[in-house]
């Protein structure tokens, strides 16, 4: 008796589920359609908003130009310390999107606050993309490899793009960890806001630090170097991992993508460009694995462990005599 009504109870769960399972793998098959970022799925779009926003930032870092001053260099060099160093390369990337080490919420948020001010978008659109690119590294479905060109990896993906900035409940099937957390939710919607803020505090102290009779010049000009000009030259280094790092330097590790460690996108990103090293070991936080490979954004991971903020700090083991990807 056991066996058969064991039997009758399985086809009855199996012809009332088949719909469900069906349905189910359709809802998967699209978004699978709809996140696929490779060049070939854009069908040549241009995202009006991103592009005009390129083209004014780009404009007025050539103003920028000429306001130089050493206060408005210092407002420069500080701001991209923050937004790229912090921001992008200890928070956006090895914090939210590879969970490399932990901190406690409030550090988390304020570090995630600095990277909004790369002006990259919020932080579920960037841990998702940079997800979708570890996925597919180099084969189809890539966001932005060299294969489609190398103009598009550097920023012809940004500005062909179908605006996904927005589409948070489809971005978040990459980012769930993110799309609970409703202060990343709000960081993502509102991304732009940290960075405008910032704007009119630099106006307000180059003013402030301006001679009277110069007032306007010394706000105009800490604005177009402290945001403009820093955040156009901090785009094209974060651009650099995807175009040049996935082009020139060298190759340690025998990954399945076209990754390389390149030393002068590594200066200007803070340790990003040791891009090898990162796929073949893409949850370690330290990315310069040799003591020559000058790592800043790891520094200021370590810096933030003494202090007591950071901790779970993971570091790839590797041997100089036999360099082997994770997982091999
Ligand atoms: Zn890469
Ligand atoms: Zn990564």
């Amino acid at each position: 008796m056991t066996p058969i009504s064991t039997v009758g109870k399985t086809q009855t769960q199996n012809s009332t589920a088949r719909p469900v399972v069906a349905s189910v793998a359709e809802v998967t098959q699209k978004i699978k359609q709809d996140l696929r970022m490779g060049r070939a799925h854009q069908e040549g779009r241009i995202n009006w908003i991103t592009a005009i926003a390129m083209g004014i930032f780009h404009v007025l870092a050539i103003v920028a130009l000429f306001f130089f001053s050493w206060k408005n260099l210092a407002a420069l060099v500080i701001t991209y310390f923050f937004a790229i160093n912090v921001g992008i390369g200890m928070a956006y990337h090895r914090l939210l999107t590879h969970r490399g080490y932990k901190t406690p919420r409030w550090v988390e948020y304020f570090i995630t606050v600095c990277g909004t001010l790369a002006l990259e978008g919020g932080p579920i659109f960037w841990v998702a993309t940079h997800r979708v690119h570890h996925q597919n590294s180099d084969q189809e479905g890539d966001p932005h490899t060299p294969h489609d060109g190398t103009w598009w990896a550097h920023a012809g993906w940004i500005i062909s793009g179908r605006a996904l900035h927005s589409e948070t409940a489809l971005l978040g099937r990459y980012a769930p960890d993110l799309t609970k957390d409703p202060v990343h939710v709000w960081l993502s919607k509102y991304h732009w806001l940290p960075l405008t803020l910032v704007g009119f505090l630099q106006m307000g102290l180059g003013a402030a630090l301006a001679d009277p009779g110069h007032r306007l010049v010394g706000a105009l000009g800490m604005v177009l170097w402290g945001t403009f000009l820093r955040v156009t030259l901090g785009l094209h280094a974060t651009w650099l991992v995807n175009s040049a790092t996935h082009l020139w330097g060298k190759r340690r590790f025998e990954t399945k993508d076209d990754s390389r460690n390149n030393w002068w996108v590594a200066l200007v990103t803070g340790g990003e460009g040791w891009h090898n090293n990162h796929h073949a070991h893409p949850v370690s936080a330290r990315h310069g694995l040799a003591w020559y490979e000058v790592d800043i954004n790891y520094y200021g991971i370590w810096f933030l462990s003494k202090i007591g903020l950071a901790e779970k700090i993971q570091i790839a083991k590797y041997d100089p005599e036999n360099p082997k990807p994770a997982g091999v």
